[in-house]
């Protein structure tokens, strides 16, 4: 989640949120437990005071693994400067992340008492959460393409290092992508700011971006390169920019209008993806849980490019 509000609701929310979701101390004033150098950052750690399943090395190397999938998409990680709040929470699991603009990038991510190396091992939440940092801040009504980029790049970048089976992602694609089409009376994402729409219809967005781009340039470049384009452009989270001035960037990064010619095209009408059909050209196929790959599909290098994790990658060089 990424907090996009007005400078003062802002300050108020985040006070509330400190207050309420995080406790009193909300760990604005107090020095770091640790301090992380990752590629082109530094990020500060805050862990919890209360005891925890997780020890302090075993957190770290899960805010190092998550910063290294993130590093490894954007090549460098996007802001120089991250300051990062863990909090205890109850139960076991990653959850509540929030990032916010502030001091050049602020994320709280609450992390429960029981929860084991293995779930850490799984966790989503906080690299869809650093993903956040890598994009300029929007009006809300291209909320969407914050949510979009992060639920799309999140499981992509972390096939890339490792972190999630190729398979997964699939099927999380395939099963959860059509939450994002329009339902009646949609308006196009600009206009319609439901939960499916923002996640998913966001997400939808960034994985026909990903297609065209690559359809158009031969498969030499993706999304990637565009939001690399992007970031390297110095768009990042402290920054407020308009949403075509961003495209503008990526699409520049990749030789093609396929951003603005995609953003045209679903801004303020429904614009609904034959997704059944993108599946069959890609060569990916869900039954019965199970994900099948057919290497005679006539995009199936398309979608070998989106994400190969390491070690296919390098059988692939033998
Ligand atoms: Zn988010």
């Amino acid at each position: 989640m990424k907090m996009n509000l007005s400078r003062r609701s802002s300050i108020f929310l985040f006070a509330l949120l400190g207050w309420t979701l995080f406790g009193q101390d909300s760990g604005q004033d107090r020095k770091p437990d640790a301090t992380l150098k990752v590629p082109g950052a530094t990020i500060d750690v805050t862990l919890p005071d209360e005891a925890m399943k997780l020890s302090r090395e075993e957190l770290l190397d899960w805010v190092r693994n998550s910063a290294h999938a993130v590093t490894n998409y954007y090549g460098h990680f996007p802001v120089p400067h991250l300051a990062l709040r863990v909090r205890s929470g109850s139960g076991s699991g990653i959850r509540h992340g929030v990032t916010y603009p502030r001091d050049g990038g602020l994320i709280f991510v609450s992390v429960g008492r029981d929860t084991d190396v293995a779930e850490t091992k799984e966790d989503w939440v906080l690299v869809h959460e650093m993903i956040h940092l890598a994009f300029p801040s929007m009006p809300d009504e291209q909320h969407w393409i914050e949510e979009g980029i992060s639920t799309y790049v999140e499981p992509v970048a972390r096939v890339r290092v490792g972190l999630m089976p190729l398979d997964e992602m699939w099927r999380s694609f395939i099963r959860d992508m059509p939450k994002g089409e329009p339902e009646q009376g949609d308006e196009g994402l600009d206009n319609t700011h439901t939960w499916g729409r923002t996640y998913w219809g966001g997400g939808m967005f960034c994985l026909l971006a990903d297609v065209r781009i690559r359809e158009r340039t031969g498969n030499r470049k993706g999304l990637q390169d565009a939001l690399r384009g992007i970031n390297n452009g110095g768009g990042n989270i402290s920054e407020d920019w308009e949403i075509e001035r961003a495209l503008a960037l990526g699409d520049k990064a990749t030789g093609t209008t396929v951003l603005r010619d995609l953003y045209r095209q679903m801004r303020d009408k429904p614009a609904p993806a034959d997704l059944d059909q993108l599946w069959k050209k890609l060569g990916v196929d869900l039954r019965n849980r199970v994900v099948t790959y057919n290497e005679k599909a006539p995009e199936a290098g398309i979608r070998k490019a989106i994400a190969t994790p390491p070690a296919a990658t390098a059988r692939a060089r033998q």
